[in-house]
């Protein structure tokens, strides 16, 4: 389809086969892949698409009708991997069409994965990962010296969580495929059909999210023996609390529980619970992990930048090759996460133990987390303002038993304006996913603001915990 070096292609798919393919060929071709999730808005995919100069769109029956016209608009082909769709071209003649190209002349600098990302501040950005990044992540992760504690050619890892977020492609698709483990590929997560898929496979490797953790701890239809195969469940993108994981523990007896610790800009692995760890079971609950091999993690004072003793909590820096690049076309922001020494600042607020174990405590960062998707408080904040009803917004995290945090809108109603909770509750709905949408509503007179207009979001988190909100 004309792919070459520099090109970047858009997966807008569920997790499938054809996911690790055309993200596999793309990479080959010298091209990267921006991962997008199927169940955005048109208007979310379509930002993204022209934002990353996305020359081809993969996609499946789901999603196909919310980018044919805007890509036929701009000369974009569509491919899809379920069926045949007028104007699209299928996966399978993409995969019959002439021999192989030979390989491109690729660089370690050059880009090959294109995830998006809010990071510290703002709206989401390109994240630059180069080949360097995630062929350095994947060997911190999987090429140990003990095989017992590492991803293994024995294994059979569940690929239940999505590809478009980084934490799959990188720590589950990348790192099975390195250790040359099967992947049993689930499109989506349904308790009955996993726990059938465990059984039935005898999945070695869980890779999971504090959610699902939390639907089989508390799920009486899951049973000890039901997951007897699993060895290792690894658990990251979003805290877990000690209860959670203590009482987790009981439904797999067998297994390790790893929690990692990710951000997309840091490629993405931080830290793991298996990184240096010769006893793995030995690792705190609560903690996640130590930094992974061939990198270096500090803690930092956050407004002098000192760096801090152990057991101090401060923002967690991390240096080294699998760090991104930068945001595509922002260098603004890349400056303001990558400092001139390399240290990425992780927005973040942590400590390190005695044990070189780390604990992350609390976020400086605005980001909001679903059920561990990124929900930008800046972006909903630049939608609620095109309201013609709505004079000021402001969109901050309210804590959630099960999907750990929501987002709710602080509003300022233009003057004489009755806008009530459920029209601005709709307004947001049709534009969002799912997970962006927002939970409560609350109106005040003003939006707390430091002098040069950046707002206050712990004086409105302060206030969500006082109960001093007027809904
Ligand atoms: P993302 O870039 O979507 O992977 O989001 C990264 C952010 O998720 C991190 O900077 C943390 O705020 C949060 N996060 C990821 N893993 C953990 C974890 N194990 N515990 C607490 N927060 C986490």
């Amino acid at each position: 389809m004309g792919v070459g070096k520099g090109d970047v292609v858009m997966n807008l798919l569920r997790n499938c086969p054809e996911f690790a393919f055309s993200f596999l060929g793309a990479a080959r071709l010298g091209a990267a892949t921006t991962t997008a999730n199927p169940f955005y808005t048109p208007h979310e995919i379509h930002r993204q698409a022209e934002a990353a100069g996305a020359k081809v769109i993969i996609t499946e029956a789901c999603a196909v009708d919310k980018v044919r016209e805007f890509a036929s608009g701009k000369g974009v082909p569509v491919v899809t991997v379920d069926g045949a769709f007028d104007g699209c071209v299928e996966f399978r003649e993409v995969l019959e069409a002439e021999e192989l190209h030979p390989d491109a002349d690729i660089h370690p600098d050059d880009v090959v994965a294109l995830p998006y990302s809010s990071g510290t501040t703002g709206l989401p950005k390109g994240v630059m990962l180069t080949h360097r990044s995630l062929i350095t992540s994947v060997a911190q992760q999987v090429d140990g010296e003990n095989p017992n504690l590492y991803f293994s050619r024995d294994d059979v890892v569940l690929c239940v969580l999505p590809l478009f977020h980084i934490y799959s492609l990188n720590s589950v698709l990348l790192a099975g495929l390195r250790a040359g483990a099967a992947m049993v590929i689930m499109r989506k997560f349904d308790l009955s059909a996993l726990v059938e898929l465990v059984r039935k496979h005898s999945i070695t490797i869980a890779p999971f999210v504090p959610p699902i953790v939390v639907e089989i701890a508390k799920s009486p239809k899951v049973t000890a023996d039901d997951l007897a195969s699993i060895r290792m469940v690894m658990s990251g993108a979003a805290p877990m609390g000690k209860d959670l994981q203590d009482s987790f523990m009981a439904k797999i007896p067998n297994a390790v529980l790893g929690q990692g610790y990710g951000m997309t800009e840091a490629g993405p692995v931080l830290a793991m619970c298996l990184a240096f760890a010769k006893e793995p079971l030995k690792v705190k609950s609560g903690s996640c992990g130590t930094v992974v091999r061939n990198a270096e993690l500090k803690i930092i004072d956050p407004d002098s930048g000192a760096s801090l003793q152990r057991n101090n909590s401060g923002e967690i820096c991390v240096r080294g090759e699998q760090i991104m690049k930068g945001y595509l076309n922002d260098p603004e922001a890349t400056k303001n996460t990558i400092d001139a020494d390399g240290w990425l600042h992780t927005g973040d607020i942590g400590f390190v133990d005695d044990d070189d174990e780390i604990f992350i405590v609390d976020r400086l960062k605005e980001i909001i987390k679903y059920k561990g998707f990124q929900v930008p408080p800046a972006e909903l904040e630049a939608l609620l303002i095109t309201h013609p009803e709505i004079k000021d917004a402001a969109v901050v995290s309210m804590k959630d038993e099960l999907a750990g945090e929501v987002p709710v809108a602080f509003i300022v109603r233009t003057e004489g304006s009755e806008i009530s909770e459920d029209v601005i509750k709709q307004f947001v709905a049709k534009e969002v996913v799912f997970y962006k949408r927002i939970n409560r509503v609350f109106f005040a007179d003003s939006i707390p603001k430091n002098p040069s207009g950046k707002i206050l979001r712990k004086d409105l988190r302060a206030r969500l915990a006082a109960g001093t909100t007027a809904a």
